[in-house]
C-alpha cells in the first residue's frame, strides 16, 4: 500500500493524505493550506491525483485545514462518500459555507485590484454552490463502529479529543493475505480540556501517522490557564481596555466561553464586563455544541448551568452590532474570528484597538507563519493592514494552555500507549524544525520515525 501526503508534509496546514491499496484509493482529509502567500497559493495548484478516481474519503474533523478543500475536490469530479462523525457531519456544511463566502469575498476584492492593473479577473477557489454540492455526500459514522468497505478494508473512528466530533482513524487493510493496521491520529487534543473527552489511547498498530504541531514544545503549565486568563482580563479592564481574543470558531471559542462562565460564577472579583461573541460562524457552531451533549466529558455533563448562555454574554451576529463594539470605549471581552487574524471581524477590532495601550490582544491558539496573528505574536512594533500602517501599542499576550493540540508530552504519551511500538511512526502536520526535533525525541525513545515529503508516496507493507 502507498500513503502520499498531499498536504501537511512539513507544514501544519493543508492536511490531505491519500491511501492506495490493491483495491481502494481514498483520502483522509482534504484541507486548506493556511498562512503566508506561498502557502495560500498551494490551494490553487491542481490536485496531484484525479478526484474522479477516488472511491471515498474520511474526514477527521471540521477545521478548515482538514476539510477546506473538499468543495474544490467536488468541483473537480469527486462523487464518493465522505465518512465522518455525526458532530462533524453537522459542522461541515457550516464550515464550508463560511469558507466559500470568504473565498468569494476575497476574490471580489482581489479582482478589483486586478482590474485597476488591467489584469484579467481570477475565479474563486470555489463558490457557495460548490460547497452545497458537498452536503449530500456527507455520511455520518458513530465512534467505535467498524465500517467494512470490503473484505480487504475496514475502518473505525475513535475520539481524538481535539474538537467536538474529532476522530482518529484506525484502518484495517488486507493485501496479499497480510493484515495491516494503520492509524491516522488526525489532530490530537490535550488531556483535561473543558467540555470534550480526552484523546483515545490506541493499543496497537503496524504504522502510525501522527500530527506534530507542538512536537517540540511543552505547554506552559506553571500557572493554570484559568488564572492566566483571569489576570489578563483583570488588568486590562482595570486600565479601561478591551481584551480581544482572536479565536477559532470551532472548539476554542466554546472552551473559552465555558471557562469564562465558570470563572464568573466562582470568582466574585471577576470583572463584570460584557463578553461579546462577535462571530456569526462561532455562534452557529455553538448551536452544534448545544445539540451534542452526548460528547461532553463527565464534568461538562454534570454542570447545572448552561455554559453558553449567561447574562453578560452577548451574541452579535449582525455587522452593525460589531461596529458598535468597535465604536464604544467601554471595557469588554471580545471573541472574534478568524483565529489567526487572516480574515473576519477581528481585523476590524485590531484596526480600531491596536494603537490603544489600554487594550490587550490575547492569542490562545497556533499562529501560522506569515499570518497577522503570528506577526503580532512575534513582537512586531508596527503592522500593515487594510492599506495602512498601525503602531502596536496594545499589550500582546499568549496563553498556550488553551491549545487544542497535545504538546510533546501529550503526543509522546499517546504513542507510548501502543504495545508493542508501531513498526514506524510517520510525522506530519508540523513545521519543519519542529518535526526534526520531535523525530529526534522519539528516536531516542526507541521509535522508528519517518518524515514524508509533499506528494511523495511512501510504501508500507
Ligand atoms: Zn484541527
Amino acid at each position: 500500500m502507498h500513503i502520499t501526503c498531499h498536504g501537511a508534509a512539513q507544514v501544519v496546514t493543508g492536511s490531505c493524505h491519500r491511501v492506495e491499496t490493491d483495491t481502494f484509493n481514498f483520502l483522509i482529509d482534504c484541507g486548506m493550506f493556511q498562512g503566508d502567500k506561498d502557502l495560500n497559493r498551494k490551494n490553487y495548484v491542481p490536485f496531484e491525483f484525479d478526484p474522479k478516481e477516488l472511491d471515498f474519503m474520511i474526514l477527521t474533523h471540521g477545521h478548515i485545514d482538514h476539510c477546506g478543500l473538499i468543495p474544490k475536490l467536488v468541483k473537480h469530479g469527486f462523487t464518493g462518500k465522505i465518512y465522518t462523525t455525526p458532530a462533524t457531519a453537522d459542522l461541515l456544511p457550516i464550515m464550508l459555507r463560511d469558507a466559500a463566502y470568504i473565498q468569494e469575498k476575497d476574490t471580489e476584492h482581489e479582482n478589483k485590484r486586478r482590474a485597476r492593473q488591467e489584469l484579467p479577473p481570477r475565479e474563486p477557489l470555489y463558490t457557495l454552490e460548490d460547497a452545497e454540492k458537498v452536503v449530500p455526500l456527507i455520511t455520518p459514522l458513530e465512534y467505535r463502529t467498524q465500517l467494512s468497505m470490503s473484505e480487504s478494508l475496514g475502518f473505525v473512528l475513535q475520539d481524538a479529543g481535539h474538537v467536538i466530533g474529532s476522530a482518529i482513524v484506525e484502518l484495517f487493510i488486507t493485501e496479499n493475505g497480510k493484515h495491516r493496521k494503520v492509524v491516522f491520529s488526525g489532530d490530537l487534543g490535550q488531556k483535561d480540556v473543558p467540555i470534550i473527552e480526552d484523546p483515545t489511547a490506541i493499543k496497537e498498530a503496524d504504522y502510525v501517522v501522527v500530527e506534530s504541531t507542538y512536537g517540540d514544545r511543552l505547554h506552559d503549565k506553571r500557572l493554570p490557564r484559568e488564572k492566566q486568563l483571569m489576570d489578563i482580563i483583570k488588568r486590562t479592564v482595570a486600565r479601561g481596555g478591551k481584551v480581544f481574543i482572536p479565536s477559532f470558531a470551532l472548539e476554542r471559542t466554546q472552551e473559552l466561553l465555558y471557562t469564562l462562565s465558570e470563572l464568573q460564577s466562582t470568582h466574585s472579583d471577576f470583572p463584570k464586563v460584557p463578553i461579546y461573541l462577535d462571530s456569526p460562524l462561532a455562534i452557529k457552531i455553538t448551536e452544534v455544541f448545544k445539540n451534542h451533549t452526548e460528547l461532553y466529558d463527565a464534568e461538562a455533563k454534570e454542570r447545572k448551568d448552561n455554559p453558553f448562555s449567561f447574562p453578560n454574554l452577548k451574541f452579535t451576529p449582525e455587522t452593525e452590532d460589531s461596529k458598535e463594539i468597535s465604536k464604544s470605549d467601554a471595557p469588554a471581552i471580545v471573541l472574534a474570528g478568524s483565529g489567526m487574524c487572516t480574515a473576519g471581524r477581528i481585523r476590524h477590532h485590531i484596526r480600531h484597538g491596536i494603537e490603544k495601550p489600554q487594550n490587550t490582544v490575547l492569542f490562545v491558539g497556533y499562529q501560522s507563519p506569515g499570518t497577522l496573528g503570528r506577526i503580532l505574536l512575534d513582537g512586531a512594533k508596527e503592522i500593515k493592514m487594510m492599506g495602512r500602517v498601525f503602531d502596536v501599542k496594545a499589550e500582546i499576550q499568549r496563553i498556550g494552555g488553551f491549545s487544542a493540540h497535545a504538546d510533546q508530552s501529550g503526543l509522546t504519551g499517546w504513542l507510548q500507549a501502543y504495545e508493542p511500538k508501531p513498526g514506524k511512526v510517520f510525522l506530519v502536520h508540523g513545521e519543519e524544525d519542529t518535526i526534526e526535533k520531535f523525530s529526534k525525541h522519539l528516536e531516542a525513545l526507541g521509535f522508528e520515525t519517518d518524515v514524508p515529503g509533499l506528494n511523495i508516496p511512501v510504501t508500507v507493507d
